[in-house]
């Protein structure tokens, strides 16, 4: 059974939805507080974090960032209206998702799932794909620049896939969300331009200039083709 790491003050809402994530099939667990989250999460090995970002004490971004330090554990962050630049923060920091306060327990239960599709490979593939110095190795989650392995979260690690199997195909910021998704509820894009910078941190060699996945100015991104 996969477990759930809830991190949310409001018991409430905390309730609700380890409520519907049981139902749903998940072992969950829910904790009120920062920093007895990443003592748990040590402990445990959750398969997935909720995490809120308004936590009393060590916020959510703290959190989040402590996690990142060790850990590439998929992170769903919930944020209230209003918080735009967090959530842009937060994917920086490079938590997977993020839903807006209201949403229905539904949503999350959807988001969840397809954050742990995407860490545990089902919707990946059986292929080893190469291109320039990457390669990716689908069954075994793992990918290498020249070489060398690196350590991407699952949606970084989605988002390199779905780019190094057609490279040079311009994608715009909409289909990657599309891609990383499996559901399409919200298409914020600028998510996207979090990810796709913190992928470039670990995968180029000067992320300044990026030699793998490409900016197309007023579009999206491509992989170089050449
Ligand atoms: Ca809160």
């Amino acid at each position: 059974m996969q477990r759930i790491l809830i991190v949310e003050d409001d018991m409430q809402i905390a309730r609700t939805l380890r409520d519907y994530l049981e139902v749903a099939g998940f072992h969950v667990t829910a904790l009120g507080d920062g920093s007895a989250a990443i003592a748990a999460s040590r402990g445990h090995k959750p398969d997935l974090i909720v995490l809120d970002l308004g936590l009393p004490g060590m916020d959510g971004l703290d959190v989040a960032r402590e996690l990142r330090r060790t850990s590439t554990v998929p992170i769903v962050m919930l944020t209230a209206r209003g918080e735009e630049a967090d959530r842009i923060v937060g994917l920086e920091l490079g938590a997977d998702d993020y839903l807006v306060k209201p949403f229905s327990p539904k949503e999350l239960v959807a988001r969840v799932r397809a954050v742990l599709r995407r860490a545990n490979g089902t919707v990946a593939g059986a292929e080893v794909l190469r291109a320039a110095d990457i390669e990716v190795d689908l069954p075994k989650m793992r990918a290498r620049v020249s070489g060398r392995p690196v350590d991407l979260t699952p949606t970084e690690f989605e988002l390199l896939t779905t780019l190094v199997r057609e490279p040079g195909r311009v994608f715009t910021r909409g289909q990657l969300l599309d891609a990383l998704r499996g559901v399409t509820l919200d298409t914020y894009e600028r998510a996207i331009d979090a990810h796709v910078k913190n992928l470039r941190k670990k995968i180029e060699p000067e992320p300044g200039r990026p030699r793998y996945v490409l900016t197309v100015h007023g579009v999206g991104y491509r992989f170089a083709d050449a």
